[in-house]
């Protein structure tokens, strides 16, 4: 009985450690892990991301150049931040509702670094000049000529 009277003023005189949610705004910890952003000029579409993720919520689209991430299957692990070579993924302190509908969020990759963009680019440079080169060479070479007569 004594013990309990001596918590009782001792609680009394200590500092409050909770908060008075709903009526104060809720705080979030230091290191709160929540939504997922991708930045998609630092990412290099490398996929390490897709295949370190639990619940399959990350797609990457190599030929769209697209990073597809269902929101509302994440499960805020954070293994796919730890995981990501060029810190393209951060992790901030802010919760989505929870929805009945699929929240999917596309982010397009427009790093010029990325292999998958590099390859398109030099293939669409090499496409570009080949007309070029074409409409360069000259119409018949010497020597060349039609010696049939007709
Ligand atoms: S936080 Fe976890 S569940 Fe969410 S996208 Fe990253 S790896 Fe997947
Ligand atoms: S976000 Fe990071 S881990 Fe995922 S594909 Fe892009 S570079 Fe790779």
């Amino acid at each position: 009985m004594l013990k309990i009277l001596e918590n009782i003023v001792k609680n009394a005189f200590s500092p409050v450690y909770t908060s008075n949610y709903p009526y104060t705004p809720y705080q979030h910890f230091p290191g709160t892990r929540a939504d997922v952003t991708f930045d998609g000029t630092k990412c290099i579409l490398c996929g390490l991301c897709q295949r370190s993720c639990p619940p399959e919520c990350i797609i990457i689209h190599k030929e769209k150049e697209e990073i597809e991430y269902l929101n509302t299957q994440c499960i805020r692990c954070g293994y796919c931040v730890r995981v990501c070579p060029t810190n393209a993924i951060v992790q901030n302190e802010v919760y989505t509702k929870p929805s009945r509908e699929r929240l999917t969020i596309y982010t397009k990759v427009t790093n010029e670094n990325a292999p998958v963009i590099k390859k398109r680019k030099a293939a669409e440079a090499a496409a570009r000049a080949a007309p070029a080169a074409k409409a360069q060479e000259p119409a018949s070479l010497p020597g060349k000529e039609d010696k049939t007569g007709k």
